[in-house]
Parts: C-alpha cells; structure tokens; sequence
C-alpha cells in the first residue's frame, strides 16, 4: 500500500511511519476450560491459568508503564469477576479493557440468542465491576458468525481485532455496506501462543521457544512493516507470556521499536478512532 514517505503520510498521523498494538489476552482459566470441558475439575491444569491474572499481570503492567505505553487487555467476563481488582488496575493505569467473550466461548455454532445471552451477560459484568462499556471486541477463537457482526453493530462496538486478511485497518461491510466499524487485523505469527502454549491436556500443544528466536521472527517483521508504513498488531496472553525470560522479551522489544522514530505504539481504541476520523 504505502511504500513511499509521502503515502505514509496519507495513511498515518504526521510524523508516524507504521502503527504498533501491543495487545493481551487474558484469559486465565478459560483458556483451558473452553478448550476441553474436563479441566472444570482438574484445578492443577487451572492453576497455570491463574498465573495469569495473578502473578503475570503486574509484571506486564510495569513492564508497560517502564515503555510509557498503552495497551488493550481483552478479558472474558468470567475473569473480570473473579479477579476484578487486577481488572480495575488495568484502567487505573490507563489501559483499555475490551471484550472476548464471558467464559471465552468458541460459540461458533451457538446461533444468535446465544451469543446475545453471552454478550448480555457480559456487558452486565462490565457496567456493575468496571463502569464502563467496552469499545473494542476480540473473539476467542479469531472466528465470528452472522450474528456477531449484527451484535457487534447492536452494542456500538467501535472496532473488531481478529482477522487476519490485510496489512492495514479497514471498515466492516455489512449486508454489502460500509459500517464505521474497524477491523483491526492480527496475525498467528504475531502472537505468543504460536511459540509457547504448551499444556498436556486436550488439545495437547507442545509450544516452548527460545526467547531469541522469537524476538528474532518479531524484528523481521517489525522492520519490514516500519519499512512498508504498515500495521503490527501482537497479541500476547499473561498466563503464557508472563514468565520473566518473555516479560523480558516484551521489554526487548519495546526498546527495540520505540528506539525507531516515527513508531506508534497504539491502543486498540484510540487507533480505531483515528481510523474513522481519517478514512471513515
Ligand atoms: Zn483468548
């Protein structure tokens, strides 16, 4: 799209060269129930959930605060009523909280009163514990419905962050019209999981990685989407990102990208208003 400093222009605010989400997933403990019901009554494959909410996420928030930087937490419903002091915190330090479902449900076939039954339910965890309503939505399995898309527009969603079809924001159409709506694309070679989710219960995955590598595929991309002026959206979960040797990874990376001028380190919320004042 934009391969000349001038186009760049065009695409970016003045003076930025390609735009950075650093974005977490928090799904604790639904990561792994929502994977296979079983683990309801296995509370040691819970208990690497937990680590996220509990012993991860202050170490990302001051890794982040280290950084100066905003980011956007998605968490399920579940969670922010389980731990809703770590949520609040989330805020406190001027973070954004979006939506990824209540017990992360993989509802792909679970039709429109269902999904409205789980957003409701939602929405409700979000008004009584956080006072807020949430801007941005992420669905737990990259994958959406019909029915998504008309509550996604039901509930004045501004933006969607689970495609991975452009190397740029875009508008959502729906029934063949352009919406406000903003798809934020992602990525699987963008996101922690893909080198380090590992758990012994099924669906077994067998991720550990060498932080070095990973920084390494990271930068490669990095450089060529700061090269192309294009869109870098990673996506990290606590439970799995939040050992020191990745909380380290993180902090190498922000150094490394923050160290080239013109990058802009973005939450998913101020981005997509951005988008829709630019392009809309
Ligand atoms: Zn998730």
């Amino acid at each position: 799209m934009a391969e000349n400093a001038r186009e760049i222009e065009t695409v970016w605010p003045r003076g930025v060269r390609c735009a950075v989400m650093i974005t977490f997933d928090v799904d604790g403990e639904t990561l792994w129930t929502s994977r296979n019901p079983d683990n309801w009554n296995r509370p040691g494959n819970l208990a690497q959930g937990s680590y996220g909410p509990k012993i991860a996420m202050p170490k990302i928030l001051g890794v982040l605060e280290k950084h100066g930087v905003k980011s956007t937490f998605f968490i399920p419903g579940w969670i922010i009523e389980k731990y809703p002091d770590m949520a609040r915190e989330v805020l406190a330090r001027g973070h954004e909280i979006g939506y990824h479902g209540y017990l992360h449900e993989f509802n792909l076939d679970a039709g429109y009163e269902k999904e409205k039954e789980i957003m409701d339910r939602t929405m409700d965890v979000f008004d009584r514990i956080l006072k807020i309503r949430p801007k941005g939505f992420r669905s737990p399995l990259y994958e959406y419905t019909d029915a998504t898309l008309s509550l996604m527009s039901k509930y004045d969603f501004q933006y969607s962050s689970m495609m991975m079809d452009d190397d740029f924001p875009y508008f959502w159409t729906m029934d063949n019209k352009a919406t406000s709506i903003v798809e934020l694309p992602t990525q699987w070679m963008w996101e922690d999981g893909s080198y380090f989710f590992f758990t012994l219960s099924k669906p077994v995955r067998r991720g550990i990685s060498s932080c070095k590598q990973v920084f390494d595929i990271w930068i490669e991309e990095f450089d060529e989407i700061y090269k192309n002026g294009a869109f870098l959206n990673l996506l990290f979960h606590p439970q799995i990102c939040g050992r020191y040797s990745r909380i380290k990874l993180i902090d190498d990376l922000l150094t490394y990208m923050l160290g080239k001028e013109g990058t802009w380190v973005v939450a998913g919320e101020d981005l997509a208003r951005f988008w829709q004042k630019r392009h809309g």
